[in-house]
């Protein structure tokens, strides 16, 4: 096992986290069920607290800059990504959509106004904003996840959604071409070595 630990060690190049997954950049619902990650090193979340799930929202305009969620949203959070996860995986594999996670995204879907409504004042007129008291961060992003979970799910890339086939990461992407197992050139690398590695060891004792 000694050249395989060699090969899999993380090097001081190469980031912990893997660039977006294919259609993950079109599809934040996607990225969001990519949020939590198997590593070879293992797992990692990346809304594992509320700091880190404040700068994903942040980042993926789900949230203004200010904008900060706390422990208890950051489970919400946390729990909805599951549901999500669910309604992909089944999906993938053509099972029925378990009604759990049906339920999930409709009642993010339902729990928040995911458009920006019609306001008045002195000052501006009429003007359309989205709401964003700090308590509902959580609601609107979920509400916008769970519209483009929504859409991804029943639109023509629904076809396309796959699961990467290198062990043990487990994110979601859009397959581009027929002959992509994979969610990212590091899994492919990863898989292509070990079985490299197999094979000479198979060889080996041939
Ligand atoms: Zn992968």
């Amino acid at each position: 096992m000694r050249g395989m630990s060699q090969r899999t060690a993380p090097t001081a190049a190469e980031p912990v986290v893997p660039p977006p997954a294919p259609g993950a950049e079109q599809y934040p619902a996607l990225d969001f069920a990519n949020s939590l990650l198997t590593l070879p090193s293992g797992p990692l979340d990346l809304l594992g607290a509320p700091e880190a799930a404040s700068e994903w929202l942040v980042e993926h305009g789900l949230a203004p800059e200010a904008g900060r969620v706390l422990g208890p949203c950051t489970v919400r959070l946390r729990v909805f990504r599951g549901a999500v996860r669910e309604l992909l995986d089944a999906r993938v594999a053509g099972r029925p959509a378990p009604p759990g996670a049906l339920a999930a995204v409709n009642e993010a879907l339902t729990a928040a106004p995911a458009v920006a409504l019609l306001h008045w004042d002195a000052e501006r007129g009429l003007h359309r904003r989205l709401p964003h008291p700090a308590d509902r961060i959580a609601d609107r992003a979920m509400a916008r996840l769970a519209a483009d979970a929504a859409d991804l799910l029943t639109g023509p890339d629904a076809e396309r959604l796959a699961r990467c086939g290198g062990a043990p990461c487990s994110r979601f992407y859009v397959r581009t071409h027929a002959a992509r197992h994979w969610c990212s050139t590091r899994c492919g690398d990863r898989v292509r070595a070990a079985r490299a590695y197999a094979k000479r060891r198979a060889e080996q004792r041939a």
